[in-house]
């Protein structure tokens, strides 16, 4: 049976979260465009503080990365500590490391307090070393991590392998304070909860213009327009405000999802439910959803010409794998785009007078995302800067961006075509 191109967590979402679209002209102390993670926990957090938000979302919620990603909740980013801390300054390298290892404590309490069922699961991720050179850069990670006091630990081959039913991996970074959740369903959960709390979203609804007008910021739709004091501009990869895009580096991500695995491979594959990723320049995920789906990842659109280069890649990576599964079929396919950086860290930019941009997670976005929407409400209630993250900076276009997307495209496909033939 051919497999579909269709999103499992849009398949298997718990609801479409159904609103209607803007209609005439509106005032709120708030105005978010954009429904995903960053801009769904600013307008919870701001409706909690009391204050009236509206959302526009240009689809539906979870429409963009939210609804899309692999679903790991990672503490902190990609780019290690140190790192963050050189490219930052001390002073706000820890202040941004700080905050981000924190993240999953947020998400993982929001999913409690608000009983949003999306799968939530505790038992850390997985960072697994494919090569010595790979097993040399998770002990950078983990001295790193130490010295942090982070409870990260570095698993051998055989205890990799037993967790992840591979034994593909020279080691494993775990990490405890990490996990995995149905992405699209803590989106939609997000979003519930706030409008539960007071705030309106209003979905099929996209921004088409903003400015502030010395006064207000005034936001238009097709069918009407919202004045607010503050604006979030909250669109990540998915935006469709700043054409041409000049903020960051789209790069795909395509996952494939077979049918629930039988009960004796699901014995062995991942029987923690652990999330995972590994230590390749063009990297690549998997996990286990919780009906048994073992789901494969990596950089790559299905969208383009390459699409089979990358189905045929999924098929030999997950028969390298797991060799043991003889049968099984990948019943769901799709890829999404992520907002990349050239530091790859995230970034908060000014739009003017209170008026914030929030972008550029550089596939870290769940616990970022969540925690920069919810930083981002203090800042509209309080307009202290001082609470954000990572300071506001004005924009700065980047460079060579089509140039960059292409040479990841690229990359992934030449990459895709070549690894693990045989
Ligand atoms: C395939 C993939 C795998 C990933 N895996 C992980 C992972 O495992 N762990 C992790 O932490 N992160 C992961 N990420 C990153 C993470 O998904 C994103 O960083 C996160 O979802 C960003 O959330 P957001 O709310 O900022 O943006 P989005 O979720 O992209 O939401 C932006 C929203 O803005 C809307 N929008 C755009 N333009 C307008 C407009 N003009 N008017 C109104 N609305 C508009 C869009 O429709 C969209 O719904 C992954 C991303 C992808 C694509």
């Amino acid at each position: 049976m051919p497999i579909t191109n269709h999103n499992l967590w849009r398949a298997k979402a718990n609801d479409t979260f159904v609103s209607s679209p803007l209609k005439g002209n509106l005032h709120s102390d708030v105005v978010i465009i954009g429904g995903g993670y960053s801009g769904l926990s600013a307008a919870l957090h701001t409706a909690q503080q009391g204050m009236s938000v509206h959302v526009l979302e240009a689809c539906t919620v979870g429409h963009g990365g939210s609804g899309r990603n692999v679903g790991l909740v990672n503490a902190g980013l990609w780019t290690p500590p140190d790192e963050v801390e050189t490219i930052l300054g001390q002073v706000a390298g820890i202040k941004l490391n700080h905050a981000l290892a924190a993240a999953p404590d947020l998400v993982f309490s929001l999913i409690q307090q608000h009983q949003i069922e999306c799968h939530p699961l505790r038992h850390g991720t997985l960072h697994c070393a494919t090569n010595s050179a790979g097993l040399r850069q998770l002990k950078q990670r983990l001295a790193q991590q130490v010295k942090r006091n982070a409870p990260v630990t570095l698993l051998g081959a055989s205890n990799t392998e037993q967790r992840t039913g591979s034994n593909q991996f020279l080691g494993a970074l775990l990490d405890p304070r990490a996990g995995t959740l149905q992405p699209l369903n803590y989106a939609l959960g997000l979003a519930h909860a706030a409008t539960n709390a007071g705030a309106v979203i209003h979905t099929q609804s996209p921004a088409l213009t903003y400015h502030h007008n010395g006064q207000h910021w005034l936001v238009t739709t097709a069918d009407g327009s919202v004045t607010a004091n503050k604006l979030i501009h909250a669109t990540n990869a998915y935006d469709t405000l700043s054409t041409p895009n000049t903020a960051f580096t789209s790069v795909h991500y395509a996952q494939f999802a077979t049918r629930p695995l039988t009960a004796q491979q699901r014995k062995i594959i991942l029987p923690n439910g652990e999330g995972c990723w590994d230590t390749n320049q063009v990297m690549s995920s998997f996990r286990v959803d919780e009906s048994g789906r073992l789901i494969i990842g990596g950089v790559g659109s299905l969208d383009g010409k390459a699409k089979h280069t990358h189905i045929n890649w999924a098929h030999r990576q997950l028969k390298a794998l797991f060799p043991h599964i003889t049968e099984y079929e990948f019943e769901y396919m799709w890829s999404g785009r992520i907002a990349m950086t050239t530091d790859h860290l995230p970034k908060i930019t000014r739009l003017g007078n209170n008026g914030i941009r929030l972008y550029g997670y550089s596939g870290r976005g769940i616990g970022p995302g969540t925690t920069f929407g919810k930083a981002a409400a203090t800042w509209a209630m309080t307009g202290n800067e001082d609470h954000l993250p990572i300071a506001i900076t004005e924009p700065k276009p980047e460079s060579y961006i089509g140039l960059k997307t292409a040479y990841f495209d690229m990359g992934a496909t030449l990459s895709h075509w070549l690894g693990r033939r045989y």
